[in-house]
């Protein structure tokens, strides 16, 4: 039983997430829309449904044989099945439309930890010397201590982040 496209758009207050093995990509992205998304490299499909269970998050999977599962075909796990071989960003925009994702504040793509904004001299020792000079914000992720900054692929999220708003608006599709 896949989810059907909700009445009112989501934010990353109202739904959580986990994606399976084979959508690390994908789940970086989310994070970066700032919805708190699980993904773990080579996690089994018990652990994954389970997790998704005990933790109430959405799971998005593009495999057949994990909607089979009896959590699944109930509806006590819900689920988005992903079309195979689609593109990432692709894969983006379909996550983004179905659930109707608006974003909210940054994740760490790394860890899915919270992101806390920083002096430059903070994070002197990890961004690159050039990096350091032209950016004028900075983040560091309170989880894993990952750096960020607003840097070329910090651009693109916010032009995604955008595109979410316009989606989010649209009367939901017909499935
Ligand atoms: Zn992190």
């Amino acid at each position: 039983m896949s989810e059907q496209t909700p009445s009112e758009p989501n934010t990353p207050d109202t739904i959580r997430l986990a994606c399976d093995a084979m959508c690390g990509g994908l789940a970086r992205w989310l994070r970066a829309f700032g919805y708190d998304t699980f993904y773990k490299e080579g996690i089994e499909d018990r652990e994954l449904v389970e997790l998704a269970l005990s933790e109430d998050r959405l799971l998005i999977s593009s495999d057949d044989r994990l909607f089979e599962r009896r959590l699944l075909t109930s509806g006590q796990v819900k689920s988005l099945a992903l079309p195979r071989s689609l593109p990432l960003m692709k894969q983006v925009e379909y996550v983004a439309r179905r659930l109707r994702l608006t974003a909210g504040e940054t994740r760490c793509a790394r860890c899915n930890g919270e992101l806390r904004r920083v002096q430059r001299e903070e994070v002197g020792h990890i961004v690159p010397a050039r990096s350091l000079i032209w950016a004028t914000e900075f983040y560091q992720c309170a989880g894993c201590g990952q750096a960020y900054w607003d840097g070329t692929h910090w651009r693109k999220i916010e032009r995604w982040r955008s595109r979410l708003a316009d989606w989010a608006k649209a009367e939901p599709a017909n499935q």
